[in-house]
């Protein structure tokens, strides 16, 4: 990584934005989208921006995603879902796109033909390997989520972060931060999850649905994905390789959608054997989404560029062919070229 990569918006980027933000004619068509599949970050960063340009006027705003238009149970309570549609129904010539939380154009789906025909494209992230897509790019690889890029831009643009505001900047902040374990977790995150508690939003709640609630049938999947998980000590220059996988047929099987695989690479990376975990989740016939993590001797973001898709360097993601045996085949290949020193 280069240090350009590295370093986070500069104040001209900043300005930018705002202006693109002040600029918005007073009957402006907003499109929000974040990344498929979205998490805790992506639609709670989406939700909260959009909760803000809602506080400053903007009244024609829709929020999509690509992919089937199900909001993953324990999001449904997050405020400003009025203000999503389904990927069909997005405004095709919108005057303002805003991307949040998608490393590239590939993870928008098919509503990444919606950037040419917008006005303009204003991208928040803080994944490092962000190309830059947009025509205004505020991407933050040292931000913990895209929800603390979302703040300060709400903060530049004179936003009052209310208490629903707060509530999704807060769920994307605490699911992009593992509820603040991991490494980024630093000061800043702390003060801003304070800032955001002082609205009054209550985390107890809202921990208990985003985090500790599950169907029992999601409970017996995770024990039936788990019992044929797999560990390679071998794997990774010696440091360790865990991983699993999920079909549509488990999924089928035990009556439960896609999303609950989410939380599954939660239980997997915990292995102390292995350094990289891995969950290979089915999605078509051929097609799997697949999450990576790591404990830090191998860059997982490596792995998963090398193979079209992106994120962090202890967390990322790609979508993978064939079938999944394949798949950890072309993973296990990458592993040794992303070792960290190497
Ligand atoms: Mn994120």
């Amino acid at each position: 990584m280069t240090a350009a990569a590295d370093a986070g918006p500069t104040e001209a980027d900043w300005a930018a934005a705002v202006a693109v933000v002040r600029g918005l004619p007073a009957d402006a068509r907003v499109l929000l989208i974040c990344h498929v599949n979205p998490d805790g970050d992506a639609l709670g960063s989406m939700l909260g921006f959009g909760l803000g340009l809602r506080q400053l006027g903007v009244r024609r705003l829709q929020a999509t995603f690509p992919g089937p238009p199900e909001v993953p149970e324990p999001l449904r309570a997050l405020p400003g879902l009025e203000l999503l549609v389904p990927e069909a129904d997005a405004e095709p010539a919108p005057d303002l796109v805003v991307c949040c939380d998608a490393a590239s154009e590939s993870r928008l789906g098919g509503l990444a033909g919606r950037l040419a025909g917008a006005g303009a494209v204003l991208v928040l992230d803080h994944h490092a390997s962000n190309p830059r897509f947009g025509g205004v790019n505020l991407v933050d690889p040292r931000a913990a989520a895209t929800s603390v890029v979302a703040e300060e831009l709400l903060n530049r643009l004179g936003v009052r972060v209310d208490a629903a505001i707060a509530e999704c900047l807060y769920v994307a902040l605490s699911t992009d931060t593992g509820s603040f374990r991991f490494e980024a977790t630093t000061p800043a995150v702390h003060e801003l999850a304070a800032r955001l508690l002082a609205t009054g939003i209550r985390p107890g709640d809202i921990s208990r649905r985003v985090y500790d609630t599950r169907p029992f049938g999601a409970v017996r999947l995770f024990g039936e994905v788990l019992g044929r998980a797999r560990l390679e000590p071998a794997a990774a220059g010696g440091n360790g390789l865990v991983w699993t996988y999920a079909t549509l047929d488990d999924l089928a099987r035990h009556d439960q959608p896609p999303y609950v695989l989410e939380a599954l690479i939660d239980s997997v990376r915990c292995t102390a054997e292995a350094d990289v975990s891995c969950v290979v989740k089915q999605v078509g016939p051929a097609e799997w989404a697949v999450s990576m993590r790591s404990k830090g001797a191998v860059d997982v973001s490596r792995v998963a560029v090398a193979l079209d898709g992106g994120g962090h360097r202890l967390a990322a993601g790609f979508t993978g062919r064939g079938t999944a045996d394949d798949v950890v085949a072309s993973i296990r290949a990458e592993l040794e070229k992303a070792l960290v020193g190497a």
